[in-house]
């Protein structure tokens, strides 16, 4: 965790709201998940957090990315684009995939010059893939049980493990290249049996495929859904890599690709938030804080990530249950209806850890207020 008198320091100095993103952080987490998981690359999410800061540095710690639209294709190709042509194209083959099953077909088209892999998970999509970015290369998306995620992917995309042979053989009657599989068990996944038995259905799926005589299809994408330490009730992330590690060796040859993307666990604990105390009032008899961050900014999670943060305090003192309000007007900004703390006075710092993923990213203007501004630091 970032010190505490360094973000005190620097919210006077720049001002508040002020995220600050550690990048000594974001280096610590991406060398964990390479220790732990060395047969797997990671190909960070960037939906989590595209700051183009933090895709740097993720890039120069060896990451590869997951993309979902052509702006976070284009943050990405930003710090590659001055390698030459050839370099450039082996980077994108090994090093981004775009992870959207749905792809506009104006998004093929530009997409097609890239040569991407690109996920799909039904029959129109082959067809508009074939049709604008015969070029690229495909990743069938299988839909596997997400009990007990706390974000539920599975009822947007995936292909019903049934189908999942015919629409390979689909793809591969169009001409296209079918290379690998991809699932997500679910985002915050602390259900690690999701993982377990989603191997299991691709192993068998793989099987299917290579009886078939499709040996193309040998990239696994086990997506992302890692998750990231907010307390002390997360099982550890050594535990879920020991359990992958056994599942890979028992059910895939040596020779498999193996990719994940993850997103939440690369930036979560990398970000902090710093907001001061700009209102407060009794109401029933329990003291209101108003601060100028909330649920329409910063704290987005709450609404999009079903995601609790904390509010604390850079006081120290005896304290009470009291509530923590956002800026605008909506009684929805609510970030805390209990939250313990100090006798605060207007204009204190009070501060959110463990902010990094889906925070910033989906911040909006909302009644004029700007998203927080952003401090990089151990850059
Ligand atoms: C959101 C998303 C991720 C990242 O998920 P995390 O739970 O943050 O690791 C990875 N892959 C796909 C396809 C996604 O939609």
């Amino acid at each position: 965790m970032v010190n505490q008198r360094l973000l005190q320091s620097m919210a006077r100095r720049h001002g508040t709201p002020l995220f600050v993103v550690d990048h000594k952080v974001l280096r610590a987490n991406y060398a964990r998940f390479k220790k732990y998981l060395p047969r797997v690359q990671a190909y960070y999410a960037v939906k989590a957090n595209p700051d183009p800061a933090i895709v740097k540095t993720l890039y120069e710690a060896g990451a590869s990315f997951d993309v979902a639209s052509m702006p976070e294709f284009d943050i990405v190709h930003e710090n590659i684009k001055d390698l030459p042509a050839k370099q450039r194209q082996d980077w994108i083959w090994d090093k981004i995939i775009y992870a959207n099953p749905i792809k506009a077909n104006e998004t093929l088209e530009q997409l097609d010059q890239y040569k991407p892999l690109v996920t799909y998970d039904n029959i129109e999509e082959v067809r508009k893939v074939r049709k604008y970015a015969p070029h690229a290369g495909l990743a069938l998306r299988i839909k596997v049980p997400n009990t007990g995620a706390m974000v539920e992917l599975s009822s947007k995309f995936g292909a019903a493990p049934g189908e999942a042979v015919d629409l390979i053989a689909a793809a591969f009657d169009a001409g296209l290249v079918v290379e690998g599989l991809s699932f997500h068990v679910g985002s915050q996944t602390t259900n690690f049996e999701n993982y377990v038995q989603a191997l299991q259905l691709a192993a068998s799926i793989f099987h299917e495929a290579w009886d078939r005589g499709w040996p193309q299809v040998k990239i696994l994408d086990i997506g992302g859904g890692f998750p990231a330490p907010y307390d002390a009730h997360v099982k550890p992330f050594r535990d879920l890599a020991r359990k992958l590690n056994s599942e890979f060796d028992r059910l895939f040859p040596k020779e498999m690709e193996i990719l994940a993307e993850p997103g939440r666990f690369m930036v979560a604990t990398a970000a902090t938030l710093v907001a001061k105390v700009i209102g407060k009032a009794v109401r029933d008899g329990k003291t209101c804080y108003y601060i100028d961050d909330g649920v329409y900014h910063t704290y987005s999670g709450i609404i999009f990530d079903h995601l609790k943060y904390h509010v604390k305090a850079f006081k120290k003192g005896l304290t009470k249950i009291s509530a923590v309000f956002g800026p605008t007007c909506d009684a929805l900004d609510t970030i805390s209806l209990a939250e313990d703390l100090p006798d605060l006075e207007l204009g204190d710092l009070v501060y959110s850890e463990n902010i990094g993923a889906y925070s910033q990213a989906s911040s909006t203007w909302f009644n004029g207020f700007p998203p927080a501004k952003v401090i990089h630091i151990n850059q």
